[in-house]
């Protein structure tokens, strides 16, 4: 209890931007979903782009889309370590504080950099994935659509890459590797949401490259109040209206809990 202690006046703070705010926002990361067994290779808000950087440039290489396109099997050898990881992670406090947030009206939408869809597990249900999600895979050649997850258990029973039941083509999960488009899609609705909103709550994340640089200046144009919950200092701490140096799964439940002791009274 001596962290929560440490931080109360910030996270108090953080409570009371949320009860007073019209439209709030969630922005999270990789530390997210660290309590859940996912690694963060590079410390606390770092994400799979910035995980294949710290591997090296090699790395860097074998993770593209292109590289993805010469060699799948190589590509499924190298993550499944993260894989096995990722089939057996369950959601944390972190998460299922910013679904009870949601269902209560004091956030509208999590925007996450995570592809784990352990937010949609834990309640949240505006979930928008700027980086794509491995609920399902797309094949390469004929961009057919399937369900990842059978695939996936297949892959690692067998060790053998998923193809393409009509083509034969490697089937990709739907995660934006480095070098590939992010999806319009998601950007545009994230740009959306940020427009609307009065607070952003950045949560587990450094902010440091992919599209948070991007959406976090759209906020900063738009003058939303920001709170931000990472164990590690960020790019905005500056701007920020609260800032809390904690693990995510600690902060976002002591918020959550001054929140629901206010609706009891
Ligand atoms: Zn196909």
């Amino acid at each position: 209890m001596r962290q929560l202690l440490d931080h109360t006046t910030e996270i108090e703070q953080a409570a009371k931007l949320l009860r007073n705010s019209l439209s709030a926002i969630a922005f999270t990361g990789a530390g997210l979903s660290t309590s859940s067994g996912i690694p963060d290779f590079r410390g606390p808000g770092k994400g799979l782009w910035e995980r294949l950087e710290a591997a090296g440039a090699d790395e860097v290489q074998a993770g593209t889309i292109q590289a993805f396109g010469r060699d799948p099997q190589a590509f499924y050898e190298r993550m499944k370590p993260l894989f096995q990881k990722i089939i057996v992670a369950e959601p944390n406090e972190a998460h299922f504080a910013l679904g009870e947030l949601e269902a209560k009206g004091y956030i509208q939408a999590v925007i996450t950099q995570n592809a784990d869809m352990l937010h949609q597990r834990a309640g949240s249900k505006n979930v928008i994935e700027v980086h794509g999600s491995l609920a399902e895979a797309t094949c390469i050649q004929c961009y057919r659509s399937k369900t990842f997850r059978p695939l996936l258990d297949q892959y690692l029973a067998d060790g053998i890459m998923p193809r393409c039941r009509e083509c034969g083509g490697a089937m990709k999960p739907n995660v934006i590797l480095p070098g590939e488009q992010l999806s319009m899609q998601a950007m545009l609705a994230a740009k959306q949401a940020i427009r609307h909103a009065d607070i952003l709550l950045i949560a587990g994340t450094s902010l440091a490259g992919g599209p948070a640089t991007t959406l976090i200046d759209t906020a900063y144009l738009q003058n939303s109040r920001l709170i931000i919950v990472n164990q590690t200092p960020t790019l905005m701490d500056a701007s920020a209206e609260a800032v809390i140096y904690m693990d995510v799964a600690a902060a976002l439940p002591a918020i959550a809990d001054i929140l629901r002791e206010e609706r009891k009274r």
